[in-house]
């Protein structure tokens, strides 16, 4: 049997229904299931892993509902730089008319590098990307890239349909291939049971990409394999006057004249909403993937986090694209988060208690992982994150945990995915991280080339 103990917590934030921060804890892990969380004199465990937390504050692994590994093969690219969406997006679309699965693999490897080190045991990666010359199987190499680290991955299926400036022919895929790939990739990866490392959503990309019949044929294939929902919705206003004068109508009512109403769907963005689409979204229990770096970094705008999250929807976060981040740091995407809210609505509108909410139990909410993820209980899977307890940015802060987001984003000392410790005194257990990088950075070359 597999056994694992984590002992000498500082600060164990549960994220149980009581919300309980435990002082000096331990986590006992068996098989890849928490067994045991408690505090005073550490069980005896015969033939236990033990890793000493040294007193740093542990959290469950964050859950991260929105990225586009492949855009780490672009980020602070100069002609996108200063940007806004549209233009942003036609600017580096050139770059990947000659992608390969292999470029996923190499993208994802970093990305996932990149959450894991900042705290993250499941990522999403909303991968749209299926040039016409490439292999038919791409978004398999997001999945084994994921395998490759030990991250738990849900690889959305994303798709456009509808060829238009910024998104050429040679970028687009024809309806039936696209269902096509959604049924072969959930009979090839999807894991529907509880613990699951793998799963598949089916994500058409915007209302603009992607026409009525492919929304709808999607949403009827992910109801009858019972898989998640995901696509880009109140991103820009653009988008919603785009859609009025090209759809006859707002984005969000185009998703529900194609059946995307339901809690099995979780939105990206979602800040351009007006009451009766909030009204409307929380009625209906759908998510929200927020995206502070990304949205700030584009002069997006800003989600209204209260008012779904008050509504009864649940707001994860997500880290974005690496075109429009650059970096997907969990943490410090929680620390945007925390601050972007109180940009608008005061310094008492969000707290830490809230954030932390949002990165680990609304994300398995969207994900439909509350059975198992988001918490560090008995029963759920043991997936933590353990932040040292303080550093140079942090020193002497009289409350850990709120230091943990007030105070410059920190790494992971310890990352446990499934019971399996991968981040191991702050390094990647097995990963080559030079190599990778110096391999990573061969291809990004290759593809900004292409300019
Ligand atoms: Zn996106």
């Amino acid at each position: 049997m597999t056994r694992l103990l984590i002992k000498n917590i500082g600060h164990l934030v549960t994220m149980n229904p009581r919300r309980e921060v435990l002082r000096d804890a331990y986590v006992v892990a068996e098989e890849g299931w928490v067994k045991q969380v408690g505090t005073g004199p550490v069980p005896s465990l015969e033939g236990a892993r033990v890793v000493d937390a040294k007193g740093g504050i542990c959290i469950p692994g964050m859950i991260n509902t929105h990225h586009h590994m492949f855009q780490n093969l672009a980020r602070a690219f100069t002609p996108i730089s200063n940007l806004p969406l549209l233009p942003w997006l036609a600017g580096h679309i050139p770059l990947w008319k000659g992608f390969t699965p292999d470029d996923l693999f190499v993208a994802t490897q970093v990305a996932v590098a990149e959450l894991m080190l900042s705290g993250c045991t499941l990522t999403s990666d909303h991968h749209y990307l299926f040039p016409a010359a490439a292999s038919r199987d791409i978004l398999d190499a997001g999945f084994h890239a994921a395998e490759s680290m030990g991250v738990r991955y849900v690889g959305c299926r994303g798709s456009v349909d509808n060829p238009s400036p910024v998104m050429p022919e040679w970028a687009c895929q024809k309806t039936d291939a696209i269902l096509e790939d959604c049924q072969r990739l959930f009979d090839k990866y999807h894991d529907g049971g509880p613990g699951s490392m793998w799963q598949v959503a089916f994500a058409p990309c915007t209302v603009f990409g992607c026409g009525g019949t492919l929304y709808k044929e999607t949403a009827r294939l992910a109801r009858k394999l019972k898989v998640r929902m995901h696509t880009h919705s109140g991103e820009t206003i653009a988008e919603n006057v785009d859609a009025v004068a090209t759809l006859g109508m707002r984005p969000v009512e185009c998703l529900s004249a194609y059946e995307w109403e339901g809690d099995d769907i979780w939105l990206a963005h979602g800040i351009h909403f007006d009451d009766a689409e909030v009204a409307h979204l929380t009625r209906n229990k759908m998510g929200v993937a927020h995206c502070p770096c990304s949205n700030m970094r584009l002069g997006s705008g800003i989600c209204r986090v209260n008012d779904l999250r008050d509504g009864g929807s649940p707001v994860s976060l997500g880290v974005d694209g690496s075109a429009s981040n650059d970096s997907g740091h969990m943490l410090n995407e929680a620390r945007l988060a925390l601050f972007l809210t109180r940009v608008v609505h005061g310094a008492e509108s969000m707290t830490v208690e809230k954030v932390l909410e949002m990165a680990t139990l609304d994300g398995a909410r969207n994900l439909g992982r509350t059975a198992d993820l988001g918490s560090i209980e008995p029963g759920k899977c043991a997936d933590l994150a353990v932040f040292p307890a303080e550093d140079l940015w942090s020193n002497g802060a009289e409350n850990k945990v709120h230091a943990l987001l007030l105070c410059h984003p920190r790494t992971v000392d310890t990352l446990v995915v499934h019971g399996e410790v991968r981040v191991a005194d702050g390094q990647l257990v097995g990963v080559d991280l030079p190599r990778l990088l110096e391999h990573h950075r061969k291809t990004a070359a290759r593809i900004q080339e292409r300019r």
